[in-house]
């Protein structure tokens, strides 16, 4: 494809009818450092799209005159580095292109108050205003199917997510984590301007931010004023240091597992900013739903995706029935599986396949749990109070420091009920049956007719939806996908696309 520059607002309808392509759209404001290369990269490597690289310094988003002024220019540069990482067009539009002066095409926005009050937008007024209407006016121009934002500037990229809901604008955002430079600084445009005192300085901040995290990790708390102390006492000039929600930007809750730390501080002219999430542990999605909805193979899929661990409860469940009716114990008889419970030692070891056996009391039982027998007794047992109990402790034991996938009946509601992301997976019951029928792990499903295995799945539907102790619901803030007509890798994707909503990317890196 022949790159092109376009430089006028009408050439880019032109460009985008001969294109016959998705775009992928990169807007900056120039000066590109490695930030904004892998944005770039990202873009190309993610599919096949044409990349779009706008360059537009915008007025609106300056609330202080100098700093517009001094924002450094490197366009024959910018070029270059655009082209030779991957973008197929550069956008340089001019002032007048943007907004012209009759405003014609042009609507004013105004940032979400929750959003725009805090942190940054306590002292650059109208900043964000200006950034959403730029970017609203290079979105309605360009009509891209994705927009590449750095989480550097996190605050930005939640009042655009914003933005593209409250529009309901057809354009998906991906974000990269913050891109830092050999000294652990964030790079930014306007480092060039920092002279070598100020550097030293906004790396005395990253490095206490980043020292923060770290000893959030083993406290699962920090002292905010301990840290503005020790800036302090660098004579650093902080314009704020706020502990918060990382999605609402309200104050942090006890119950939050991911939060903000994000600071801005003053080095001469310069305003910088940075930030880290604190984690109490790593992210966990909970996924439930009825038998044969398509549970395992997606979350197996997800973990391997995502490099989660993968719990699947309802084998543990399985495993369990499986050795009380090989020791013949009465379940009914409450002492004799509180005693039985008391040595059972169920665990996951990955085989030579590197998929996942399950080991009871030492006896590999993976596929035996997957008979028929199990199946129509598994809903049984699984009732029992003692059995749930002990075998959510197991569970939470297996996912206390977070960084897995679990499905089953019960995780968003009760074995992990802060998990980040909570989906309800679901089918018809014509649907789960001819699933269930052609699965291969299950030789006794594929030997039952369809229609007494639809009757088998319907009374385990019910058993596990009406017994008295955690049934099988959804969680008020899971989100229902139902599977009809859908491949399993549109579910997979669209599940990895929720989970990227709330995690940001950041918090893969160690
Ligand atoms: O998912 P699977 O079909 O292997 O689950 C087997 C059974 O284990 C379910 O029908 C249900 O009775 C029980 N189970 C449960 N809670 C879970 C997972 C499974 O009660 N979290």
């Amino acid at each position: 494809m022949k790159k092109v520059i376009i430089r006028k607002t009408e050439e880019i309808e032109n460009w985008r009818r001969n294109i016959n392509n998705d775009i992928n759209f990169i807007p900056t404001m120039g000066n590109l450092h490695n930030g904004h290369i892998k944005l770039i990269s990202t873009a190309k490597n993610d599919n096949s799209n044409v990349n779009l690289v706008s360059i537009f310094i915008n007025p609106l988003q300056f609330d202080n005159k100098l700093d517009l002024e001094n924002y450094p220019k490197t366009i024959d540069n910018d070029i270059k580095i655009s082209f030779s990482n991957g973008a197929d067009a550069i956008f340089i539009p001019s002032n007048e292109d943007i907004y012209p002066p009759n405003n014609k095409n042009i609507k004013f926005l105004k940032a979400p108050i929750e959003l725009s009050s805090a942190l940054c937008g306590l002292n650059r007024i109208g900043h964000f205003d200006g950034v959403c209407t730029v970017v609203y006016r290079l979105l309605s121009l360009i009509k891209p199917k994705n927009l590449y934002l750095g989480e550097k500037d996190w605050q930005q990229l939640l009042i655009l997510k914003n933005l593209v809901l409250r529009k309901k604008l057809n354009v998906a955002i991906k974000s990269i984590p913050t891109q830092r430079d050999f000294d652990g600084i964030p790079l930014s445009s306007r480092n060039v301007n920092l002279s070598k005192k100020e550097r030293q300085l906004i790396r005395f901040f990253s490095s206490e931010l980043l020292e923060a995290k770290k000893i959030f990790q083993q406290e699962k708390k920090i002292n905010l004023n301990e840290i503005i102390k020790k800036l302090s006492a660098k004579k650093i000039s902080i314009e704020y240091l706020e502990h918060l929600h990382p999605y609402t930007l309200q104050k942090v809750r006890l119950e939050d597992n991911i939060s903000l730390l994000a600071g801005a501080i003053r080095c001469g002219e310069t305003r910088l900013i940075d930030h880290v999430f604190l984690m109490k542990r790593r992210p966990i999605i909970a996924i439930d739903g009825p038998a044969g909805s398509g549970k395992s193979t997606v979350t197996k899929l997800i973990a391997k995706k995502l490099k989660l661990l993968y719990l699947d409860t309802g084998a543990m469940y399985r495993a369990l029935s499986w050795l009380l009716i090989k020791e013949s114990i009465d379940y009914k008889k409450e002492k004799k599986l509180q005693d039985i419970l008391k040595d059972i030692s169920i665990v996951f070891k990955s085989n030579t396949n590197s998929k996942q056996d399950v080991y009871i009391n030492n006896y590999c039982v993976t596929e035996e749990i997957r008979s028929q027998k199990i199946s129509s007794i598994v809903s049984k047992i699984s009732s029992i109070n003692k059995v749930r109990k002990f075998l959510v402790k197991e569970q939470r034991k297996i996912g206390e420091s977070g960084g897995l996938v679990a499905e089953g009946r019960d995780i968003g509601t009760t074995v992990f009920p802060h998990a980040e992301l909570k989906i309800f997976l679901t089918a018809s019951i014509d649907e789960r049956a001819k699933r269930r029928k052609s699965d291969k792990s299950s030789k006794d499903s594929q030997e039952i007719d369809l229609n007494t295995l639809k009757e088998l799945i319907k009374k385990r539907d019910f058993e596990d939806s009406n017994r008295e102790i955690s049934p099988l619901r959804k969680a008020n803030d899971a989100i229902e996908i139902i599977t009809d007509g859908y491949s399993i890798n549109e579910v997979v994707d669209k599940i990895i696309d929720l989970y990227n909503e709330k995690i940001p990317k950041e918090t893969e890196i160690k």
